[in-house]
């Protein structure tokens, strides 16, 4: 009888760690196509370094499938951009020229997932080409820097609309209490600008740059784009991202590289 009790105890305690381990955890990580552009003058973000050279930018999105929910990082330069045959023109022509060859909604269609699937959703900062789609997800949880948040805008404007649903950060936050979703505050581009480190079960872990790093030159020698809010803070959060990639053996994806994205899988294929 005794035996029979703890055989049950085993079966029962097995038991609820499988039922703990299936709401953990993340389980693949789409990179989708939000963007591609050309940048007028890449010195804009290398002070004095490739003066009046043009570079082709991209720009991603991430949607991301913890066991909790999909998740959904930075949202692109708007898909209205799309259906514009001379895309985006920048207002300053040192900046970047945005096409839009592929829309967010098409390439979650494509994943079979549904805008109201995204229960949460973070972006790195606030600038245009990360929050072009931030209303296709009206009932989805932001997760934003509180400096970034009440940072006002051009005319004093919020930043989102104030009815969407919001959690307001001040530092790091384990999203989903498990270590495999983590939002790190890398403040320095924008005033509450942060980036996200992603544990996949076989690739590993990954930290998505944000705009803390623009293309890998500038990360390689530290330089910081003259129109950042903060030198030092960049500076500094360049440093704390590099401690993290050391410490878990973690890859950094740069957002805007063009080059890196080329050697990336994207949706609807994915990473595990
Ligand atoms: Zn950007």
């Amino acid at each position: 009888m005794r035996r029979m009790i703890s055989v049950v105890a085993v079966l029962l305690s097995a038991g609820w760690s499988a039922v703990a381990a299936a709401q953990s955890g993340v389980e693949k990580l789409y990179v989708l196509n939000c963007g591609e552009g050309t940048a007028g003058d890449i010195s804009r973000w290398s002070p004095g370094v490739n003066e009046g050279q043009s570079m082709a930018f991209v720009d991603n999105c991430y949607l991301i499938k913890h066991a909790q929910g999909w998740f959904l990082w930075d949202t692109g330069i708007p898909d209205a951009v799309a259906a514009m045959p001379d895309g985006l023109p920048a207002a300053d022509p040192k900046a970047v020229h945005w096409y839009r060859p592929k829309t967010l909604a098409a390439q979650l269609d494509q994943i079979g997932v549904k805008p109201s699937d995204i229960k949460a959703m973070a972006v790195s900062h606030t600038h245009p080409d990360h929050i072009g789609n931030v209303e296709m997800f009206p009932t989805a949880m932001l997760y934003v820097q509180k400096a970034e948040y009440e940072w006002p805008g051009a005319n004093n404007q919020p930043r989102f609309k104030p009815e969407h649903p919001v959690t307001l950060l001040e530092g790091d936050r384990d999203l989903f209490g498990d270590g495999s979703l983590v939002i790190l505050s890398t403040p320095g581009h924008t005033p509450g600008h942060q980036s996200l480190l992603v544990k996949l079960p076989k690739t590993g872990g990954v930290v998505l740059s944000g705009d803390a790093v623009h293309f890998k030159s500038n990360w390689d020698n530290r330089r910081v784009p003259a129109l950042n809010f903060s030198k030092e803070a960049s500076v500094f959060s360049m440093e704390k991202i590099d401690a993290i990639l050391q410490r878990d053996h973690a890859q950094l994806w740069i957002n805007h590289d063009k080059a890196q994205r080329d050697g990336l899988k994207l949706a609807p294929e994915f990473y595990e």
